[in-house]
Formats: C-alpha cells, sequence, structure tokens
C-alpha cells in the first residue's frame, strides 16, 4: 500500500510540476500576448496622432492656423451646393496683401510670418462667425460668406476689410504698413459653379491691384481676358527678355538755368515683334510680381551706362542718365555692390548715373533703404526721389534722406495753371528742396505755360513732351547734335537763370523756341 501511495504521490507532483510549467508557459505567453496588445495599442494610437496631424496639415495652414486651400476648397463645393438648393447668395472674397514680398524680402520671413498671422486674425475679427477665413498661401486669403443678400453687403464688408488690415502695426520693432486688395465674386450673380467663382474672384482681385492696389472690385466679366493677359504677359515678357526686345529710351532733362539738356531719364520700352509697344505701365507691375524685375533693371542700367559712356565720347562732354530703380531690386542687400558692378564694367563714372527712387517705395522701407542709399551716395552716385508728392513722406524727412535731386510728379504740374492749390505746393517743395541743397525737377510738363509757372517756382530742370518725348537711342546723337537751332526742342528754348531770391516773372518771349 505504502508503495502505491508513493506511485501516486511521485504522479501527483509530476501532475502538478506539469500544470505548473503550462501554467508559466500560459502566464508568460499571456505577458507576451499583453505586451504585444499594449504595444500595438501605442502603435495604433500614434498612427491616430499621426493621422490627426497629417489631417491638420491637409486642411489647415501651420502658419496662421486658418483653413486652408483644401479645406477652402471642400467648404466652397457644399456650400455652393446648400446655395443652390435653398436659392441664396454666396460670396467668394480673394484677399491678396500688398507689398507683403517687400516685408518679407526686407525684414526676413520671421517678421513676414507675424504679419501673416495679424493679417489672418484682422481678417476673422472683420466677419462673422460663420463665415470661414482661410490662408490660399503665400500673401493670398480667400473668405466664404454664405447667406448674403447681395453685392452692396460685400461691399460694405470689403471695405471693412480693407480698413481693419491698414491699421497702423508695429513687429519686432519695426513699424510695417500693410493694405490688401481684394477681388468678389458672388454665386449664383456673376458664377455658375465654385470652379468660376474661384477663378473670377482672383481676376476681381488683380483689377483692385491693377487699380492702385488697397481697395477692392467686384468681378466684371471684362476681367476675365485680363487675367489671362496678364499671364500669357509675364511669358512673353521671360522670351522677350532672353530674345532682346527690350530696349531703352531716353527723354532729355533740361536745364532752365544752363538751356542744356544733357540729361536724359532712361525708361524701359519692350518692342514686341507681333504687338509692337508695350506700356511700361503694362509690364513694370507684371516684372515686379514676377521678379523679372532684377534682371530686368540691371540690364536697363547696364545698357544706359554703356550709351551714356559713347554719347559722352562722342559730344566731348560728360553726359548723364538717370536711371529708375523699382522697390524688389532695393530690398535685396547686395544692390550698391551690383550697381558699382556695372559702373566698373561699362567704364561709367559714378557722377554720370542717377538712380530714381518712387518717394513712396522710399518711404515703405524707410529704415532699410536709407542706408543703402548712403552707400550709394557716398560712392558718388546721385539720387533723385521720383514722383514726389505722392507718396506719404513729410517734408521734415528729405533732411534725413541722403538725396540730390527730387522730382515734382506730374499730377501736380498738370493742373498748375488752374489749380492754386497746387501752385503752392511745387513752390513749397521747391523751397524746401533748395533750402536743403537738393535740385528740383518737374517731369510731364506739356506746355508752355506750366514752364513759366513752374520757373516762377524755382524749378531748376524740366522734363515733359514739351520739350521732347523719349527719344529711340539712335535719335539721341542727331538731338545733341542739333543742339541750336531746331524749334520746339529743350536745347533751343533760349532760357535765362531764374534769381531765386527776387522771384523776377518770366518774360514770355524768354521762352519761345529760337527760330530755325
Ligand atoms: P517715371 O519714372 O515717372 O517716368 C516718367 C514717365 O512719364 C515716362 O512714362 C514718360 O514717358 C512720361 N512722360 C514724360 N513726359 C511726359 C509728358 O509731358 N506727358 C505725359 N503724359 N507723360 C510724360 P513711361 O516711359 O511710360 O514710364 C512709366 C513708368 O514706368 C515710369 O515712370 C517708371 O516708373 C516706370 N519705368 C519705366 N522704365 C523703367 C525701368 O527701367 N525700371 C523701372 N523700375 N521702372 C521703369
Ligand atoms: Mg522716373
Ligand atoms: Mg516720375
Amino acid at each position: 500500500f505504502g508503495s502505491v501511495v508513493a506511485v501516486i504521490l511521485v504522479l501527483v507532483a509530476l501532475l502538478i510540476m506539469r500544470l505548473a510549467r503550462g501554467i508559466n508557459a500560459m502566464i508568460a505567453s499571456l505577458e507576451s500576448y499583453n505586451v504585444n496588445l499594449l504595444a500595438e495599442l501605442d502603435e495604433r494610437k500614434r498612427v491616430e496622432r499621426r493621422l490627426d496631424q497629417l489631417d491638420q496639415l491637409a486642411h489647415f495652414d501651420p502658419v496662421t492656423l486658418l483653413s486652408n486651400r483644401n479645406m477652402f476648397q471642400k467648404k466652397l463645393d457644399l456650400a455652393v451646393e446648400l446655395s443652390r438648393q435653398a436659392n441664396t447668395t454666396v460670396a467668394v472674397l480673394f484677399v491678396d496683401l500688398d507689398n507683403f514680398k517687400l516685408v518679407n524680402d526686407s525684414y526676413g520671413h520671421h517678421i513676414g510670418d507675424k504679419l501673416l498671422q495679424t493679417a489672418g486674425e484682422r481678417l476673422t475679427q472683420s466677419v462673422r462667425a460663420g463665415d470661414m477665413v482661410c490662408r490660399l498661401g503665400g500673401d493670398e486669403f480667400a473668405i466664404i460668406l454664405e447667406h448674403v443678400s447681395g453685392g452692396a453687403v460685400v461691399g460694405k464688408i470689403a471695405e471693412k476689410l480693407i480698413s481693419n488690415l491698414t491699421k497702423p502695426l508695429r513687429l519686432d520693432g519695426h513699424e510695417v504698413v500693410v493694405s490688401g486688395s481684394i477681388g468678389a465674386a458672388l454665386y449664383p450673380d456673376d458664377a455658375d459653379s465654385a470652379e468660376a467663382l474661384v477663378r473670377f474672384a482672383d481676376s476681381a482681385m488683380y483689377a483692385a491691384k491693377g487699380d492702385g492696389k488697397n481697395t477692392w472690385r467686384r468681378f466684371d466679366p471684362v476681367m476675365a481676358t485680363q487675367t489671362t493677359r496678364r499671364l500669357t504677359l509675364e511669358n512673353q515678357m521671360r522670351r522677350g527678355l532672353e530674345a532682346g526686345h527690350f530696349e531703352v529710351h531716353y527723354q532729355p532733362q533740361v536745364d532752365t538755368a544752363s538751356g542744356t539738356a544733357d540729361s536724359f531719364e532712361a525708361l524701359a520700352r519692350w518692342n514686341d515683334p507681333e504687338q509692337g509697344y508695350i506700356s511700361p505701365a503694362q509690364f513694370i507691375p507684371v516684372a515686379e510680381e514676377s521678379g523679372l524685375i532684377r534682371p530686368l533693371g540691371e540690364w536697363v542700367l547696364r545698357t544706359a551706362c554703356r550709351q551714356i559712356m559713347e554719347w559722352s565720347k562722342a559730344a566731348g562732354r560728360p553726359l548723364k542718365v538717370a536711371v529708375n530703380v523699382s522697390a524688389r531690386q532695393l530690398v535685396h542687400a547686395d544692390f550698391p555692390d551690383c550697381v558699382k558692378a556695372i559702373l566698373a564694367e561699362t567704364g561709367c563714372p559714378p557722377a554720370q548715373i542717377e538712380l530714381e527712387i518712387t518717394e513712396s517705395l522710399l518711404m515703405q522701407n524707410f529704415d532699410k533703404t536709407r542706408p543703402m542709399l548712403q552707400v550709394l551716395h557716398d560712392y558718388g552716385i546721385c539720387i533723385a526721389i521720383d514722383d514726389f508728392g505722392t507718396g506719404y513722406s513729410s517734408m521734415s524727412q528729405l533732411k534725413n534722406i541722403p538725396i540730390t535731386k527730387l522730382k515734382i510728379d506730374k499730377r501736380f504740374v498738370d493742373n498748375i495753371e488752374t489749380d492754386r492749390d497746387d501752385l503752392t505746393i511745387a513752390s513749397a517743395m521747391a523751397g524746401l528742396a533748395h533750402n536743403l541743397d537738393i535740385r528740383v525737377i518737374a517731369e510731364g510738363v506739356e506746355n508752355e505755360g506750366q514752364v513759366t509757372l513752374l520757373r516762377q517756382s524755382h524749378c531748376d530742370v524740366f522734363q515733359g513732351y514739351y520739350f521732347s518725348r523719349p527719344l529711340h537711342p539712335d535719335a539721341v546723337p542727331e538731338f545733341l547734335a542739333r543742339k541750336v537751332n531746331t524749334p520746339l526742342l529743350a536745347s533751343e528754348v533760349r532760357l535765362p537763370a531764374v534769381n531765386k531770391d527776387t522771384n523776377i516773372d518770366i518774360a514770355e518771349r524768354d521762352l519761345s523756341p529760337v527760330p530755325g
């Protein structure tokens, strides 16, 4: 019996050992299952988080945290569909920040991003909670307004957006001026689909830009053809530059004291083989937006320097040429070096060139452009403020800018005979400039009456059709040689020096052309 019990005990012990091993194995496999399960859960969470992130990225703009183009498209499709069913109106507004690229290039991406964020906030604050503000990319925003009653309301909203955008802004110690151009289109009034709505709002936005920026336009069917034209213009311009279809024409500037016209303004011309001459008013804005202005500007400067050296040599005296500089050229820190390199390459002395910078450009970017102008000025290059009187500068700021010449804008010259205010302003500008040792040139002078009044206002130099239109380079040697005895050209007008102190009236006979 004892041995039977012993055998049974051994068997039970073996069984227990077996069971324990089995249980252990089970626990181990359960544990590993658990670990796997946890890892799997972790992985799933990670994937879900990533999907969330991707969803965010797919639908939201990381800089402004507004909806992005994708989301805009989805929402717009839905809004148009609902509007179709409910017979209501949807409006799309395209908002493009004016001069954003300038701020971004001047102050860097950090400030650029902050500007975009502020603009996004300002737009959002200007509309109702249910309206959707999106950033489409770059400096372009879009707004979807549902259930609007019509164009009048959209106009009011657009005006509110513009006024809120333009409020003064300080970013990291920089005073930044921002404004926006807005294009609006309505469904079903203007467009019959979401796709057309987007296209038309974009065209209207370009029309607002073309009309001087900081304004809004509602879509009009003529705008659609303008958009196509703008895009083809950019491509044609690129090809035209490569193919050498650009020219520089030269408009004489007449010095009233000496009666000579030894200075010229270089004006870019695009002579397209099929379309003929295309105006700078059309291609300069396209060149600025597309960045083509840099190669074009450098080419104009190089051509003008070469040309003026050639004519100076032939004339036996140093002639001068004024070249326009665009905002997009001046924001690049290497601009002064680029100018110096072109002078060295063409052998043109710095004193024979003048750079014209528009007043509005100078003032927009004052901290950045001032030191650059100082470098160029110290190098001996003359600096002129173009279109003076149209920007925002206070006259007192003139003393802080290294300039040698001030060009009174054509707008003041146009009505100087009939508008006493324009005459007073022109005289005041000239008086102040002279006190600061800055010469004054009047642009867009078209008749003798204007010349008389401008001379009384102490303008030193004149430029305008009254003296000469911009000339093809082939016509300039003849202009220089013909200096005497050809009627109606600047150099033939016998102009006595003005006595600035006594403000003498100029007798009419002094201004009449010398008979041929
Ligand atoms: P801007 O620099 O103010 O040039 C003067 C403009 O006035 C020129 O127009 C000239 O032809 C025109 N003008 C001169 N006298 C008269 C006049 O008596 N009556 C009238 N009605 N117009 C007159 P343009 O050549 O069409 O140039 C227009 C603008 O395009 C220029 O204004 C300048 O801002 C820009 N531009 C032209 N060439 C260049 C260039 O090479 N680079 C840059 N950045 N801008 C340029
Ligand atoms: Mg100019
Ligand atoms: Mg001008």
